[in-house]
Formats: C-alpha cells, structure tokens, sequence
C-alpha cells in the first residue's frame, strides 16, 4: 500500500482538533461516480491532480472530514491519502438512533467511487482498504473480528452510532464482498504482515 499525506489543514473539523482514541475502523464510499481523490483532497502534491472547481474539502466551509481517502491519483493509479492525523475526531458518520456517534471512537476513511460497474478498479481499492484497516488495527491493538470494530457506514447505522447511509453495502456485494469477509480479509493482512 502506498500512503500518501495531505492533512486537511483547512478543514474546520482539523482546525477544532478534539482528539479520540481510536476503537475502531468505519469504512465509507463517497457516493459519487468519481474516482479521482482530487475532487476531495488538495493542494495538488504533484501526483493528485488539481481540482480547479474549490469544492475540495481542504477549505473552511466543508462540513465532512474523515481521515483518508482512497482512489486515483492523477496518472490514473490508486493510491491512499491520509488526511486527519488518526487520533483527530472526524466529522464522517453523524448521530446514530442510540444518541451516539462514531465519530469518537473510529478511524474513518472514504473509498472515491466510480460508476460501480468497475471489477478492476473495485479490487485495487478493496485491496488498499484492506491493507490500510490492517495498519490502524495493528498500529491501534484492534481486533477486526470484535463486534463493532471494523464496520461500514451502513453496520454503522444498524449498530445505532451513525446516520443512515447505505455505503459501502451498495456497492461491495456488486464484486461479491461482504463486510465479513472485509474483517476476514484484515485480519488475514495482520496476520500475514501484508500491508
Ligand atoms: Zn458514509
């Protein structure tokens, strides 16, 4: 996996700077039929592309922030971004039905959708998502077979610490993915030291 850094500097949710410690992993998709990690992430580092539209969320009036991104960079590759420092509180899931929210207790990264109708995109991403929930889980002594702890947007809103949102379950099942097998095959990743 190749992590890249390009911290939201300008993000209100960076710049109130309220720290978590880390308990689990959610895992996002954006929602929107483009890939390129630009449309979010900037400045342009040379390898992300520009995004000439100021609708990136390195600016003080973006009301989401999570703590990476993963998609294509500019030349086409896919590659990972962090965006938060992990121990920051992300703005990513809102309020679930419980009253609580994951947002102070998980890591939360967004994977750049495409048109959903991609296999080989699907696996480049899938398997970066993976490599990057094993490094928090190992970096933070998860474990994402535990109840809770690796999850998705949508477990998120079952689990009642998220707002109601179908990601990523709209579109992981398309190439045969479930959640399971996404803990399964990070825990496979620690195992295996393959990240
Ligand atoms: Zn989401």
């Amino acid at each position: 996996m190749e992590l890249r850094r390009c911290i939201l500097t300008q993000n209100p949710c960076y710049q109130q700077g309220r720290k978590i410690t880390p308990a689990g992993v959610m895992v996002h998709s954006t929602g929107a039929s483009n890939p390129y990690i630009s449309r979010y992430v900037q400045p342009d580092d040379g390898r992300l592309g520009k995004n000439p539209h100021r609708n990136d969320w390195n600016r003080p009036e973006a009301a989401a922030c999570v703590h990476a991104f993963i998609g294509k960079t500019a030349d086409g590759s896919v590659a990972v971004y962090q965006t938060l420092p992990w121990d920051m509180r992300g703005w990513h899931c809102g309020k679930g039905t419980s009253g609580k929210s994951a947002n102070n207790t998980h890591i939360a990264f967004e994977i750049c959708e495409d048109g959903l109708e991609c296999e080989e995109y699907f696996q480049k991403v899938y398997r970066a998502a993976v490599a990057l929930t094993a490094c928090l889980c190992k970096k933070y002594r998860l474990d994402p077979m535990a109840g809770g702890v690796v999850i998705c947007h949508q477990e998120g809103f079952k689990l009642g610490v998220a707002s109601n949102h179908a990601d990523v379950l709209h579109w992981f099942p398309k190439f045969g993915k479930t959640m399971a097998d996404f803990r399964r095959d990070t825990a496979a990743a620690i195992e295996k030291g393959n990240f």
